[in-house]
């Protein structure tokens, strides 16, 4: 170890944020599941599917729960910034693990979900959005003509005095398209995390209301659907724990 490090982790304790284990950033037992292909996750998010309708095939590469889950929650809530790169590795790969169904469209927007803004200026990154460029770099590679696109954001909503079913229609309201989006481009939709897709959806329907095809969905991490219920969501729907005050369940971000 060099001094330099020696000196960081005498301030900074380092542990592995999937066991706890010490002296690690992460175990190589905690950074497995993420290198394994993404399973299709659609069936798991009851708030993803439309009643007559073909949901979205949707990508994820780990449960949300165990190891994972601490991970994750590190990387969004505790300032874990050194597992950006990780967490960006790991999407890219599993960008290139499903490049042969994605690049069937040859021309692709890669859409994020919106983070909130206060979770970006806390985090000093916007994480989705770094998520969806590591995918549009990967299927360029694959020999698309792929794009990330910022075209969702965030409005800021007042949630307070709300019950929960307010703040769940406050936060579908919520996401406003900023940009025209390009109807000649397959649009991927990208997150962190999902849980009952109900931002997933929400996206989709602002963006088909403007013109575009949502195609397919890539998460890094879907919660398992075990305890889950079409009209109740878990609470912690991605960013959408921008979403995460309003959706039950779950405190603030
Ligand atoms: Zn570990």
């Amino acid at each position: 170890m060099t001094g330099a490090r020696e000196l960081a982790r005498l301030i900074v304790p380092v542990c592995c944020p999937g066991c706890g284990r010490d002296d690690v950033r992460w175990c190589d037992e905690c950074e497995a599941p993420w290198w394994e292909d993404p399973y299709r996750s659609e069936e798991n998010a009851p708030r993803l599917h439309r009643l007559g309708e073909v949901p979205i095939a949707v990508w994820s590469i780990a449960e949300l729960e165990g190891s994972p889950q601490l991970m994750i929650e590190a990387w969004k809530d505790s300032q874990r910034r050194d597992l950006d790169s990780f967490f960006k590795e790991a999407m890219a790969r599993a960008a290139g693990s499903v490049a042969a169904e994605i690049t069937t469209a040859k021309r692709i927007a890669v859409i994020a979900l919106p983070a909130r803004r206060s979770s970006t200026r806390r985090r000093g990154v916007d994480l989705p959005a770094m998520l969806a460029t590591a995918c549009a770099q990967r299927w360029r590679a694959a020999g698309s003509d792929a794009v990330a696109v910022p075209a969702l954001t965030m409005r800021r909503a007042e949630s307070r005095g709300l019950s929960a079913r307010e703040r769940w229609r406050g936060a579908q309201q919520s996401m406003r398209l900023s940009r025209p989006v390009d109807g000649t481009r397959a649009v991927v939709l990208v997150d962190d995390v999902m849980t009952t897709g109900a931002t997933l959806a929400a996206a989709r329907d602002r963006l088909e209301a403007a013109g575009a095809v949502v195609c397919a969905g890539l998460t890094l991490a879907t919660a398992p659907m075990r305890g889950k219920s079409p009209s109740v969501g878990l609470g912690w729907e991605s960013e959408a724990d921008e979403l995460s005050d309003t959706f039950d369940g779950r405190g603030g971000d």
